[in-house]
C-alpha cells in the first residue's frame, strides 16, 4: 500500500482542467479554455534574450540553493525600495511560488497544527497543509461580504493549535482584494494570537479599479518577523513555465525554507534566474511589459463580467485583481462538478469548478486568455445557460 501522503493527496484540479483542454485542443477540438490561470502572452523578449545569454555564457551549473546571489540581493531592493527592510539572506528564490508556499508551510507547521484558510481558497493550499501534517481550518469568505473574511470571523476560528494564517490579496480564484486597513485588522488579530502569516502576494502586480495591493509584513511590530511574503514572477511576467517563485521571511524562516529547499529541489535552473534578473536590471522594459499586460487583462475583466452577468441565472461580482471571476451558478441546480464537465462536453468550455476552491455553486473563470476565445466561449457559455434553463 502507498503512503498515507500518496493515499490523501489528490491533484491540482486547475492543472488537471488545464491539462484536458490542452488535450482536447492537441486532438483537433476548438476549445476555449478558461482553466489554468497562466497568460497568453510570451515572455518579454528582453526577458528571453537574458536567459538566452547566461545560457551562452555557460551558466549552467549548481547555483547556491536560495537563488543566484544577484537575483537575491535585487529582490531584496526591490523590496526595500516599498519600505522592507531586508537583506539578501532573508529572501529565498525557489521553483514555483507554489513551492515558496509549500516551503513556507513546511517551515512553520508541525503534525497537529491548524491552518486558518480563507475559503474561497487556491486549489492547493488545503493540501500543502494537509502535507506537512497540518489541518487546515476554512473560513467562509462570502459572496455577499466581497469575499472577504472579517476580524470577528478569524478570532473566532483561532484555537490553541492554529499555527498559521493564509492570506492571499489579490485573490485567486475570487479575485478579491483587501484594503488596506482591512488587512491591517485580520494580520493585527493574527499577530496578537501569535501566528505566522503567509502572505502570498503572487497577484500583487495585477489590481484595477485604482485598488493597490500591500504588504502585511510591512504593518510594523511583529509583523516584519511573522510575515512571510511570496511572489513571483509567473503571472506577472508571463513566466509560467520557468519556475520562479521568491519568499521573504525574516532570517529564521528563510534560512529554515532554504535547508528543506537544499535537501528537496536545489536551487532554482540557474540560467532562468539569470533571465529573471533583467526585470530588475531593465526596470524600465519590465514596467513596460507589466503596463501593457494589465491593460489588456482589464479589458478583458470588464468584457467578461459585463457577458457572464448579460446571462440569465449567472450572478458575478466584479472581481479587482489576479486574472480571475468567480460568478455564481447557483441558479441552475447542478453540482459545479457537473456544471464544468457538461459545459467542457457540450460546449468545448472549459472551467474549474468551485467545488475545488471550497465554494460549491460557482465557477472559476480565467481571462489570461485572448479577447476572441473569450468572446466565443459567451456565446456557448450563454448557449449552455439556456438550455439548463428550459
Ligand atoms: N495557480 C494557477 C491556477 O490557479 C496555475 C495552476 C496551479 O498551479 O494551480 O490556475
Amino acid at each position: 500500500m502507498l503512503s498515507i501522503w500518496a493515499r490523501n493527496i489528490a491533484p491540482s484540479p486547475t492543472l488537471a482542467v488545464d491539462a484536458k483542454a490542452k488535450a482536447l485542443r492537441a486532438e483537433g477540438r476548438d476549445v476555449c479554455g478558461f482553466g489554468a490561470g497562466e497568460p497568453d502572452f510570451d515572455t518579454p523578449a528582453f526577458i528571453k534574450a537574458a536567459c538566452a545569454r547566461a545560457l551562452d555564457e555557460g551558466r549552467t551549473k549548481y547555483a547556491p540553493t536560495a537563488g543566484v546571489p544577484a537575483l537575491r540581493r535585487a529582490i531584496a531592493d526591490s523590496y526595500n525600495a516599498r519600505g522592507f527592510a531586508v537583506s539578501e539572506n532573508q529572501v529565498v528564490v525557489s521553483p514555483g511560488g507554489k513551492m515558496s508556499c509549500y516551503l513556507a508551510i513546511l517551515a512553520t507547521v508541525s503534525p497537529g497544527d491548524e491552518v486558518i484558510i480563507p475559503a474561497p481558497f487556491w486549489v492547493s493550499y488545503p493540501e500543502m497543509v494537509k502535507l506537512a501534517g497540518g489541518v487546515p481550518r476554512f473560513v467562509p469568505a462570502e459572496d455577499s461580504a466581497g469575499f472577504k473574511i472579517t476580524p470577528g470571523q478569524l478570532r473566532a476560528a483561532i484555537t490553541p493549535r492554529t499555527r498559521l494564517l493564509v492570506l492571499n490579496s489579490p485573490s485567486n480564484p475570487t479575485g478579491a482584494v483587501y484594503t488596506e486597513p482591512e488587512l491591517r485588522a485580520l494580520v493585527g488579530v493574527a499577530l496578537e494570537a501569535g501566528l505566522f502569516v503567509l502572505s502570498d502576494e503572487i497577484y500583487e502586480q495585477l489590481v484595477y479599479d485604482g485598488q493597490a495591493a500591500c504588504h502585511p509584513a510591512l504593518f510594523g511590530g511583529e509583523a516584519a518577523g511573522r510575515v512571510i511574503t511570496v511572489s513571483g514572477f509567473a503571472k506577472t511576467y508571463s513566466m509560467t513555465g520557468w519556475r520562479l517563485g521568491t519568499l521573504v521571511a525574516s532570517r529564521e524562516v528563510a534560512s529554515a525554507v532554504a535547508d528543506l529547499q537544499s535537501q528537496t529541489t536545489s536551487n532554482v535552473t540557474t540560467f532562468a534566474q539569470h533571465g529573471a534578473l533583467a526585470v530588475f536590471e531593465q526596470p524600465a522594459l519590465a514596467r513596460a511589459a507589466v503596463a501593457e499586460m494589465l491593460a489588456h487583462f482589464d479589458r478583458r475583466r470588464l468584457s467578461l463580467l459585463a457577458g457572464l452577468n448579460a446571462i440569465g441565472g449567472v450572478r458575478c461580482y466584479r472581481s479587482q485583481g489576479a486574472f480571475y471571476l468567480f460568478p455564481n451558478i447557483g441558479a441552475f441546480g447542478l453540482g459545479s462538478d457537473e456544471f464544468c464537465a457538461r459545459l467542457l462536453d457540450e460546449e468545448l468550455v472549459a472551467a474549474v469548478p468551485g467545488s475545488a476552491f471550497g465554494a460549491e455553486g460557482y465557477v472559476r473563470l480565467s481571462y489570461a486568455t485572448a479577447d476572441a476565445t473569450i468572446e466565443k466561449g459567451l456565446e456557448r457559455l450563454a448557449r449552455f445557460c439556456g438550455r439548463l434553463r428550459r
